[in-house]
């Protein structure tokens, strides 16, 4: 029987299993792909918009050579901490199911069944994008996880949406040679862009090199066009490639399977104890951005490191009152 068991090998989900060891709590980290999954997956080229130092575990140095860290600094930073630290963890084994059984759980895996006296439910918000839900969406040649400029060279990419990752990519692929057009819904760029991007896509889409079309949709896809409802209309253009940067959505289902209450209101907030993070079932934890339900932006690395000291500390105290546990 394992103390806790921490579903998601994310920075998060790390900070839980750091926190653990330290405590000499029995633990087990429960990963659906690789290290660092959701962080794996961002562009190849991303940067973060924090420093090094705010996207630290466990007191262990981040040092990069930018102000602000790469995507590959990252990997190689958290592996590290996973190496240095022996952090017990499995990879390519995702939870299915979380049953409450006798004083603890049952978790059943892609691979197997663990039982524990407590589960850390770490498993962020990068698993489901956000849909169009417009013809055409399922073709082959949209995409909501953008990777690599190179690809798109010398051809005809929309990008729609107009936060960070939109931005990167409408930037990258119309510097590799693409030719670039975004759909944006809002009236401009969005605020939260990183500061030192923001002032060069607006410059673009001012000269006309990457064409926008603001307060705008995409209303079908087919194979070599596309249809966008402009404020003067419907356009249609010739594409190649959609890049939908639309955002996504963390697995609420699965919380709710697990019979965790959700708020009512359209963030559907996870309830949970905001000093120990101990949700509506004793026993279960939320750690990381999963906290915030569907307002994603609220937490992250930043400031969602934290929550692996509260949790830690409230399952060292359950311990301490129930020896028997
Ligand atoms: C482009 C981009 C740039 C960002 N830049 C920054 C930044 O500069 N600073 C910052 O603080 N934050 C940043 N963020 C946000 C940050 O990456 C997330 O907030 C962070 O990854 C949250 O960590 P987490 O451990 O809660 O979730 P995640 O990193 O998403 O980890 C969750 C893990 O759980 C796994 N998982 C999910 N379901 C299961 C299951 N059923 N079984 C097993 N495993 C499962 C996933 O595969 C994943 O590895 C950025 C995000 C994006 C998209």
């Amino acid at each position: 029987m394992l103390q806790v068991l921490i579903i998601g090998g994310g920075p998060i989900g790390l900070a839980c299993a750091l926190e653990a060891a330290k405590a000499k709590l029995d633990y087990l980290v429960l990963e659906k792909g690789c290290l660092v999954n959701s962080l794996y997956n961002y562009p190849s080229n991303m940067t973060f918009f924090s420093t090094s130092e705010r996207l630290e575990i466990g007191k262990v140095p981040f040092v990069s050579n930018n102000p602000k860290p790469t995507r590959a600094e990252a990997l190689e930073y958290y592996r590290r901490v996973a190496v240095s630290h022996g952090v017990n963890i499995r990879l390519f084994e995702e939870v299915k199911a979380i049953k409450k059984s006798g004083k603890g759980f049952t978790v059943t895996s892609s691979k197997e069944k663990y039982s524990a006296d407590n589960i850390i439910i770490a498993t962020g918000f990068y698993d489901i994008p956000f849909k169009l839900n417009v013809p055409g969406e399922d073709l082959p040649k949209v995409t909501h996880y953008y990777k690599d400029p190179h690809f798109y060279a010398f051809q005809k990419v929309v990008v729609i949406g107009a936060q960070n990752s939109a931005v990167d990519a409408a930037l990258e692929t119309w510097r590799k040679g693409a030719e670039v057009t975004m759909v944006v819904r809002q009236p401009e760029i969005g605020q939260r862009v990183k500061y030192w991007v923001r002032p060069d896509i607006i410059n673009r889409i001012k000269e006309g090199s990457i064409k926008a079309y603001f307060n705008s949709s995409v209303s079908s896809i087919r194979d070599r066009e596309i249809d966008i409802n402009t404020p003067d209309g419907m356009v249609t253009i010739e594409n190649d490639w959609v890049i939908a940067m639309t955002g996504y959505e963390p697995n609420l289902e699965f919380l709710k399977k697990t019979g965790i209450r959700l708020s009512k209101d359209s963030s559907h907030k996870p309830e949970y104890n905001e000093k120990t993070h101990q949700t509506n079932i004793p026993g279960i934890y939320l750690a990381g951005v999963i906290c915030g339900g569907m307002d994603t932006h609220s937490l992250f690395i930043e400031n969602s490191r934290i929550h692996a000291k509260r949790i830690i500390a409230d399952i060292r105290k359950h311990k301490k009152a129930d020896p028997v546990t």
